[in-house]
């Protein structure tokens, strides 16, 4: 068959509708159509067509009695083969009716038919609902990127960027591009290098974001800038990562936190209202430690309630022998967490609450000390149990469980018992549970109401500096140049010098940097930076930065900064995710056109891949043999 067919050329002719677009009301019209054959049905003397394009199918009837040689060179036609048909939009007969499509109404009768190409066997059919593999889906991309669910996907994503253009270019925004060929970053993953043959031995890094670029576009006067750009990060790759992804990214002059906010939310409205959403603003906000407390995350899942931490609950002397009794500090919270009518579960499942899912493999053995049996735990403390439920508003089919920082300390360093570690610990477990029992509380199916499918919160005031136990070391948790409460100023100057030290009140100071947060996952950060240079020294000096380091890795911004640097301040969200949860999609591969395996693998280009010794000779590299 391959090869056999005679072709025809398209000429000079033009197509009248894509192949979703006829209705009723054209019945009668001429039209032409083009695109892929989706479908035949042979009934002998009439042989049924599907063509497809991006926007639908139509049906195309070719009829032996009425044109027969028509109808033979119709028979030639194959599954995604190219075609060119000329017909008249013919009412279908009521029984013949396909609601499911939206051309159902109608037919196309054919009367001219151009074979603009052959394909070949494909190694499955857009059309069909059985998905293959995805090592074959990614290797023969583009036959997947026919199927509906994948041209939705990206139609989705365009208009979802096209909103967000629309919206900060109307709010005095520009979109200025900034180089990807660059040097290093500040965001801290591996960078991407890429060898100069003109300077050898000498590097460009791809940029993990443009975030000094767009620095120095707001020294250079431009006011408010953005990008919806590609970022490149070299680090071990999970599910939701792809070692090249895009951000939205802005920056502004002049901004305080909240006006930062203000623009995002605009922005994030607009892409919603793009996919049919309409979602409320402002956002809930919330600071890193109520964060930590409440949720035990910095990406709170707000669709199910926080945790309380119930020690008011307690008499002073019951506080005393509940936490003898079971082993716990009393001055950590006694957290109570609670997932909604989950609440009839069996013996054996309540006594075991503690031990689901990736809770006790993930996080190993821990400090958390559970009071996994509440039906046990009412029986032993009946008046107790009444004033926690009250207390932290549980109701009757409820299911909870109390949660308490172990005091022996064989488990974990004594230093690593903090508030945060017990409190994130009880936060994983919540969101396992939650996870578990999702099918009785229901939470995360969506209702179509957007203020409860889609639960935003800013998350505020994060920490400066996060201590790196590799490194024996206190790190920037965002990035250096991110500001600092002026309130916090005295506490950095006192303890300018305690990178190395553990229990410095360097972990006490606040940071102007906030979060983005949806459904649990983080849409993006920013932060007000440091326009001042005095202050960017004192925070290079804080992390144990030398002058000269901090000239040779960041110099030209350093020396911007003395050039009359405005306040400013910016965020970057990943579009990507965006796209991905708005399209309801469980991976990021969903919503990337061609996107890359969990190896770092384009399989459909074959890449990366070895290269010539002459390139390499080029520019001066030899790859060691192992
Ligand atoms: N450059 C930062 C990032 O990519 C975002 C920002 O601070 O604007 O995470």
């Amino acid at each position: 068959m391959e090869g056999a067919t005679v072709l025809d050329f398209l000429g000079d002719l033009r197509r009248t509708h894509m192949c979703g677009a006829l209705r009723l009301s054209d019945a009668g019209k001429k039209a032409v159509l083009m695109g892929w054959v989706n479908r035949r049905r042979d009934f002998g003397n009439l042989l049924f067509i599907d063509v497809r394009d991006r926007t639908g199918v139509t049906q195309i009837v070719f009829d032996n009695d009425s044109n027969p040689a028509l109808h033979d060179k119709a028979g030639e036609l194959r599954s995604e083969f190219v075609i060119a048909v000329i017909g008249t939009v013919t009412k279908r007969d009521p029984n013949t009716i396909n609601k499911n499509i939206a051309t159902g109404e109608v037919e196309l009768v054919a009367e001219e038919l151009r074979i603009l190409n052959e394909s070949k066997q494909p190694p499955f059919l857009p059309g069909e609902t059985v998905l293959p593999n995805e090592e074959m889906r990614l290797k023969y991309r583009y036959i997947d990127l026919r199927r509906d669910a994948m041209q939705f996907n990206i139609e989705l994503r365009h208009k979802i960027a096209m909103a967000i253009r629309d919206y900060l270019s109307w709010l005095g925004f520009f979109e200025i591009e900034t180089p990807f060929m660059t040097r290093s970053t500040p965001e801290g993953a591996r960078d991407y290098l890429v060898p100069s043959r003109v300077q050898p031995g000498c590097f460009y890094a791809l940029p993990q974001s443009p975030q000094l670029f767009k620095q120095i576009l707001m020294i250079s006067g431009f006011d408010k800038y953005f990008q919806i750009v590609r970022c490149f990060r070299d680090e071990d790759l999970r599910a939701d990562r792809q070692p090249e992804f895009t951000q939205i990214d802005l920056e502004m002059s002049y901004p305080q936190s909240e006006r930062v906010w203000e623009v995002v939310e605009g922005f994030l409205t607009a892409a919603f209202k793009a996919a049919g959403h309409e979602i409320k603003t402002p956002f809930p906000r919330m600071s890193y430690d109520e964060a930590i407390r409440l949720y035990g995350s910095d990406k709170p899942d707000m669709r199910l309630p926080a945790m309380t931490d119930v020690r008011r609950a307690f008499e002073p002397a019951e506080l005393e022998e509940f936490a003898s009794k079971f082993k716990i500090r009393k001055e950590l919270p006694i957290q109570l967490i609670r997932i909604p009518k989950a609440g009839d579960i069996s013996g054996t499942e309540r006594r075991t609450l503690g031990t689901y899912g990736a809770f006790q493999h993930v996080h190993g053995p821990s400090f958390v000390q559970l009071m996994s049996d509440p039906k046990r735990f009412a029986k032993d403390y009946p008046a107790l149990a009444e004033r926690v439920i009250q207390f932290a508003r549980v109701e009757p089919d409820d299911l909870w469980l109390l949660a308490g920082a172990l005091s022996r300390s064989e488990t974990a360093a004594v230093m690593e018992q903090s508030l945060q570690t017990f409190c994130e610990r009880c936060g994983f477990l919540r969101i396992d549970l939650a996870q578990k029992y999702a099918a009785k509380h229901g939470a995360f199916v969506k209702t179509g109401d957007p203020g409860k499918d889609y639960k935003f919160l800013w998350v505020t005031d994060f920490p400066m500096f996060e201590w790196d136990k590799d490194g024996n070391r206190w790190n920037p948790a965002h990035h250096p140049f991110t500001s600092l409460h002026e309130e916090d100023m005295a506490k950095l100057e006192a303890n300018i010098d305690s990178v190395h030290d553990r229990k410095s009140p360097l972990g006490e100071i606040r940071a102007l940097a906030y979060d983005v947060v949806l459904n649990g996952t983080e849409l993006g950060s920013g932060s007000i930076r440091i326009h001042r240079q005095d202050i960017q020294r004192k925070i290079f000096q804080a992390l144990g930065m030398s002058d000269e380091e901090a000239r040779s890795r960041f110099g030209f911004f350093l020396e911007a900064l003395e050039y009359g640097t405005p306040p400013h301040g910016g965020i970057a969200l990943g579009l990507d995710r965006i796209a991905m949860i708005l399209a309801g999609a469980d991976s990021l591969r969903e919503v990337i056109p061609f996107p890359k395996t969990a190896r770092a693998v384009d399989l459909m280009v074959d890449a990366p891949t070895p290269v010539s010794d002459a390139q390499l000779r080029e520019l001066g590299i030899g790859v060691k043999k192992e």
